[in-house]
């Protein structure tokens, strides 16, 4: 579905951009980059600031106008820092990442437009285009590097196609190790750790078996609030085997443990 999906860059200035931009359409899984009259391409600073991505710039396709880089062109979307000069149809990036996927996942063609470093795209090209979209940014500074604006509607795009395509946006996945560790402890763990800490207590005498009060279920209420990981109890578990141990005397004239 991606593959449907252009990214045009009109008159670029600096090379280096235009290897931004390739970086950035290749975190996000975009390929396609049409270069409409680019002002220096090939280049080494592209490739530089291309990183791993100059396979994008390989594959780009240079062509003289606009209007030969929205041939076939179901959609089409162009991108503005400034003030809208004409009425036109808006929409923010978050919209355009939708419209977008929901174009290339009917087979449809989409076109994200951006315009020169120095002036934008002119009046002419935002008429060609379907909608307009602005990045939100502070109205007194309102204009982003041209690779950093692929990398929001990049980033955008893709947020739509995982949502489209039911994957998960948080896909760093954790150890096995860790996820056992970090699983909540079940209710019969949580029983025995009452009766370690009551033994605990009772120890250090700070609770008094013949008068108990309310100590035991403040403290059941308290740990029970408190969401305790396998690994958690099993810290503090550590800490009452100490705290018996010490209180029992059984450390003395030892080396204080390692912790
Ligand atoms: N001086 C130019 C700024 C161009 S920045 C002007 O006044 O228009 C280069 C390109 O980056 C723009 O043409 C547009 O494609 C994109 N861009 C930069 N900031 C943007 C923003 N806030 N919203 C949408 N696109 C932006």
């Amino acid at each position: 579905m991606l593959e449907n999906i252009r990214v045009v860059l009109v008159n670029t200035s600096h090379p280096g951009n235009i290897g931004g931009a390739a970086r950035a359409m290749k975190n996000m899984g975009l390929s396609r980059l049409v270069l409409v009259d680019p002002l220096d391409f090939p280049s080494s600073d592209a490739v530089a600031r291309a990183s791993g991505a100059s396979d994008i710039l390989d594959a780009a396709q240079i062509v003289g106008t606009l209007e030969e880089a929205l041939v076939g062109c179901n959609l089409v979307m162009g991108t503005s820092a400034r003030d809208r000069r004409i009425p036109w149809p808006l929409l923010d990036p978050r919209e355009c990442g939708v419209s977008a996927c929901e174009q290339a996942q009917q087979g449809g063609e989409v076109a994200l437009v951006f315009g020169r470093e120095y002036a934008g795209l002119t009046n002419e090209e935002l008429q060609r285009c379907h909608f307009h979209v602005h990045i939100p940014s502070d109205p007194t500074f309102s204009s982003l590097n041209l690779a950093a604006a692929v990398q929001v509607l990049a980033y955008e795009v893709r947020i739509a196609w995982l949502a489209a395509e039911n994957q998960p946006t948080k896909t760093l996945k954790l150890e096995a190790t860790a996820i056992q560790s970090s699983l909540p402890v079940t209710a019969d763990e949580l029983e025995s750790f009452y009766t370690h800490l009551e033994q605990a207590l009772v120890e250090i005498r700070f609770l008094d078996p013949a008068k108990p009060r309310h100590l035991m279920s403040r403290l059941r209420r308290l740990y029970g609030r408190s969401d305790v990981s396998k690994l958690e109890m099993n810290i503090l578990r550590g800490i009452l085997t100490e705290t018996i141990k010490a209180a029992r005397g059984e450390h003395l004239g030892q080396e204080k443990a390692d912790v």
